[in-house]
């Protein structure tokens, strides 16, 4: 049996949709005090209100990642609602594809800015709140789709996930005398609005490459990011763990027949 979470102040950036709205949810259904974070401030705090429609607290907040400012007010907004940070879940990405070749300078910085620097901002942001208890939870939403494969479309968001476990280990490191852990879920394909935009052939030939035959659910994510936060996972840390189906599992499409 897990030790409770409830009264932890969270932070999840990009709360208001897909992974993060999953993220949000799983923890305000604990009992946490979620400050949820998107640059749209309506349905930020549109999960919010879900939240507190089931019995939960939770704030919306409108900030952009890639802003340092706008991550510090993030920060001051969540001590001054909740009265500090335990636990942040950095999660807020994009993922336009653009083939080499055709990707702008500006495509890949937007990309990096968001998916890598934007981590950077947020956990920088959170520290000295963190730092004052001496305990905090940083959570990393990377992906499979850099540290361990690839798609055309993807360099530079495959990079920037694969940067987000290189920047976790030496944060991990940085991090442990004060009671601070970094680890990193790597979802596979999961259903949600932004992978929707993908187009249905994609979401076949995705269900199809996965040894579970489904795309997974936000709630699949939410969970794994809730066991990097509990007290039980208080010894982990610099740690990624996979949430695929299976679908990085396959050495040939052969594995794949019945
Ligand atoms: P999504 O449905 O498109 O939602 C993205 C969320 O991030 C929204 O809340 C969006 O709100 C917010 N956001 C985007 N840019 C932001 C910025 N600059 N500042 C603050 N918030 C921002 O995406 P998702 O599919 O849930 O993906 C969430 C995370 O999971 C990403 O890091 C993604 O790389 C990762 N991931 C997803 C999958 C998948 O299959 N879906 C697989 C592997 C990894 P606003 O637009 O209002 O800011």
């Amino acid at each position: 049996m897990f030790a409770s979470l409830e009264g932890r102040s969270v932070i999840v950036t990009g709360g208001s949709k897909g992974i993060g709205r999953g993220i949000a949810l799983r923890f305000g259904l604990a009992g946490c005090q979620v400050l949820v974070v998107a640059r749209n401030f309506k349905s930020a705090e549109a999960v919010a209100g879900e939240i507190g429609a089931a019995g939960g607290t939770a704030l919306g907040f409108a900030a952009d990642v890639t802003r340092q400012a706008e991550m510090q007010a993030m920060a001051e907004a969540a001590v001054e609602s909740f009265g500090g940070i335990d636990i942040l879940c950095a999660n807020a990405g994009i993922f336009p594809a653009a083939k080499l070749g055709v990707m702008t300078e500006a495509e890949f910085d937007a990309v990096i800015g968001t998916n890598l620097k934007g981590n950077f901002l947020a956990v920088s942001a959170c520290l000295p709140a963190m730092r004052a208890r001496k305990n905090g939870r940083i959570i990393l939403t990377s992906s499979i789709t850099g540290p361990v494969t690839g798609y055309p479309g993807w360099a530079h968001y495959g990079a920037s996930k694969a940067g987000q476990l290189g920047f976790m280990r030496t944060a991990a490191i940085e991090l442990a005398r004060d009671g601070i852990t970094v680890n990193a879920v790597l979802p596979g394909n999961i259903a949600t609005e932004g992978l929707s935009v993908m187009g249905a052939d994609y979401v076949q030939q995705m269900e199809a490459a996965v040894p579970m035959r489904r795309l997974g659910s936000v709630a699949d994510i939410a969970n794994a990011a809730l066991f990097f936060a509990s007290d039980e996972a208080a010894y982990i840390t610099g740690q990624s763990l996979v949430v695929d189906g299976g679908q990085i599992l396959p050495e040939a499409l052969s594995a794949m027949q019945d």
